[in-house]
């Protein structure tokens, strides 16, 4: 049963309510996380709230719970919740301030916002490859900040759908960044390559997991700038995400990634990624 948590109140999240005049509302004015839940816990759990408290930081909004208190509130969330399979998600904004102006308001309490719903999709089934496009980026600089104003990448995720694809990979400057709400990591020649960490694409939590668990491996890495060129001449490409934890892609501009299928060194990074969620979660 999905919950949310409210500024200390809990309710199911179609009855939440929040004021006009929240700046989350009024101005995006906001951070937000979304985090995985298995076996009713929450998966790296200390990397998503390390980002959280760097995303606050960045937008200069002060923290109104410690590492500690947010975990309590999750662990509560989840219980109430009875879901064991779901995501987490969290939203702070600056709060209630009635008169609209850019100027943040001094002395208002943040709004903090948690939601836990099923996301079966998360117990990976049946994995399709995906069929995206290349799209130029024209979101703002700061896509290391998880912002709550995701406009354009509403626009670009929508312009893809329109024309008849799963997804976009974002090219700035001739360089890959990201896709809209995921990472890009490429395959060529047995060599896993991903963009270098910028201010141009958000740090991802799955993104960080998945390149720990290939150093650990004996899989070759790079992380650095990948020149959108090096796309087409890819074996594999992937997207990894919390909800999407790494996704194969079988198909880019039209024409076909490797054989189109998931690949070998998917098959290979993604059951090590099954394992360590056991290894994390039900020691
Ligand atoms: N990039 C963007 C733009 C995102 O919105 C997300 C999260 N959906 C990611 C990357 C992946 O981040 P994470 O692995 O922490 O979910």
């Amino acid at each position: 049963m999905a919950i949310a948590y409210l500024n200390g109140e809990w309710q199911a999240p179609e009855d939440a309510k929040i004021s006009v005049f929240d700046r989350g509302f009024m101005f995006g004015d906001g951070v937000y996380e979304v985090m995985p839940v298995y076996w009713g816990k929450v998966f790296t759990l200390e990397e998503h709230l390390v980002r959280l408290n760097r995303s606050l930081g960045e937008i200069r909004l002060k923290s109104p719970l410690s590492d500690e208190e947010w975990k309590a509130l999750f662990a509560q969330a989840i219980e109430r919740s009875g879901e064991k399979t779901a995501l987490l998600y969290l939203q702070v904004t600056r709060g209630v301030a009635t008169q609209r102006t850019h100027e943040y308001p001094v002395n208002v309490a943040p709004t903090v916002l948690v939601t836990v719903t099923a996301a079966p999709g998360l117990d990976r089934q049946s994995i399709t490859p995906y069929s995206m496009v290349t799209k130029q980026d024209f979101r703002w600089g700061r896509g290391d900040i998880k912002v709550i104003s995701l406009v354009a990448s509403g626009l670009l995720k929508n312009e893809a759908l329109d024309e008849g694809y799963d997804d976009a990979i974002l090219i700035r400057d001739g360089l890959v960044t990201e896709s809209t709400a995921s990472n890009v990591f490429l395959v060529k020649d047995g060599v896993v390559v991903t963009p270098s960490k910028s201010s141009f694409l958000l740090h991802g939590i799955t993104r960080d997991h998945v390149i720990n668990l290939i150093q650990a491996s004996n899989i070759s890495f790079e992380e650095r700038d990948i020149r959108e060129a090096e796309l087409a001449e890819a074996d594999e490409i992937w997207i990894t995400s919390t909800g999407h934890e790494i996704w194969p892609v079988g198909k880019l501009n039209g024409k076909t990634v490797g054989n189109g299928e998931a690949g070998l060194v998917w098959q290979a990074i993604d059951s090590l990624f099954q394992s360590s969620k056991k290894e994390q979660l039900l020691r």
